[in-house]
C-alpha cells in the first residue's frame, strides 16, 4: 500500500476574515478518510494553530512577541484537533495528534520513538494529525515570515514514516519560472527532478511580502524529499478532492521526482 504525507496551510484552513474554513476541513476529513479505505496509509500534516487560536480570542492580528503567539498557538492547537476530530469522526475515522520539534531526528531515540508512534497508528487506520510542538520550538527567523509553517516538517516527517509522496496543498497551483501573482507570463514547472540555482532565484519572492518568500520553504523541502529518494507534488489546497484526480495519475501541479 501506498504511503502518503498530506500537508496544508493556514490559508486552506483560515478564510481571509480569520473564519475557521470548516469545508475546507470537512472536504479534507472525507478525502483522507477516503484514501485511507482505497487502501492509502495516510498522514496529515496541519498548520493553523494560531489562525484558529486568534478566531477563538477574537483577535484581528497576530499578537507581537512570539511567547504570546506561543500562547495564542497552544490555544488553537487544541481547537483545531477537536475539530479534525469531530469532522473524521463524522466519517467513522479515528485520528490523533502527534506534535512534534524539527530537532526530532538529531536524537536517535525522539526520532525512533517517533518512527514507532508512526507505524503503530498506520496499522492501526489511524490518521495522525502532525502539527510542530509551537510550545516548545520556536524558529524566530520563521516568525518574521509566518507562524509555524510546516513545509520543513512534513519533509522530515515523509522520510521519517518512509512515505512514498509528500502532497504539499498551498494557495498556489504549482512552482513556476516566475512569481505568478506578479508576472502574469510565468510558466508552471510540470515535472522538477533536480533543483537548481536559478529554481531558486525563482523562487526568491521578489514579489512576495517579506523577500524570503513561501516558495523559498517549499523548495527546500522539495530538496530534501528529493535526497530521501521520495517524491512530493506541490498543488492548490483549494479543493481537497484534488487529491482524488493526483493519486488517479492525472497531471496536476508540480511534481518533484
Ligand atoms: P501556503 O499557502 O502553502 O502557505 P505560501 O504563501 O507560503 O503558500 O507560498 C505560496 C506563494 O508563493 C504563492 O501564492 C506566490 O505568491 C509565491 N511565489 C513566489 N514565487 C513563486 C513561484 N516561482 N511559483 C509559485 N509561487 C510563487
Amino acid at each position: 500500500s501506498k504511503r502518503l504525507v498530506i500537508k496544508v496551510g493556514t490559508s486552506s484552513l483560515v478564510l481571509p476574515n480569520t473564519e475557521i474554513n470548516l469545508r475546507a476541513i470537512d472536504q479534507l476529513a472525507f478525502t483522507l478518510t477516503s484514501l485511507r479505505q482505497l487502501g492509502y496509509e495516510v498522514i496529515l500534516v496541519s498548520s493553523g494553530a494560531i489562525g484558529v487560536g486568534m478566531k477563538v480570542l477574537g483577535l484581528d492580528k497576530r499578537p507581537e512577541t512570539i511567547a504570546k503567539q506561543q500562547a495564542v498557538a497552544a490555544i488553537g492547537q487544541s481547537e483545531l484537533i477537536k475539530i479534525y476530530t469531530q469532522r473524521f469522526a463524522a466519517y467513522y475515522q479515528q485520528s490523533a495528534q502527534v506534535l512534534l520539534t524539527r530537532d526530532v531526528i538529531d536524537f536517535p531515540t525522539s526520532r525512533q520513538n517517533v518512527i514507532n508512534t508512526f507505524e503503530e497508528l498506520l496499522n492501526m487506520g489511524v490518521i495522525p494529525i502532525v502539527n510542530e510542538n509551537d510550545s516548545v520550538s520556536v524558529d524566530e527567523l520563521d516568525h518574521l515570515t509566518k507562524f509555524g509553517d510546516n513545509d520543513q516538517l512534513s519533509a522530515i516527517v515523509c522520510s521519517l514514516a518512509q512515505a512514498d509522496l509528500l502532497l504539499m496543498l498551498s494557495d498556489i497551483d504549482g512552482f513556476y519560472d516566475d512569481n505568478p501573482q506578479t508576472n502574469p507570463e510565468a510558466q508552471l514547472f510540470s515535472h522538477i527532478s533536480e533543483i537548481t540555482t536559478t529554481m531558486e532565484e525563482a523562487a526568491g519572492g521578489k514579489g512576495s511580502e517579506f523577500g524570503t518568500g513561501g516558495m523559498m520553504s517549499k523548495l527546500k523541502a522539495a530538496k530534501r524529499v528529493l535526497d530521501n529518494q521520495s517524491q512530493m507534488i506541490l498543488a492548490s489546497g483549494k479543493d481537497p478532492a484534488i487529491l482524488f484526480d493526483i493519486l488517479e495519475g492525472k497531471t496536476i501541479g508540480t511534481l518533484f521526482s
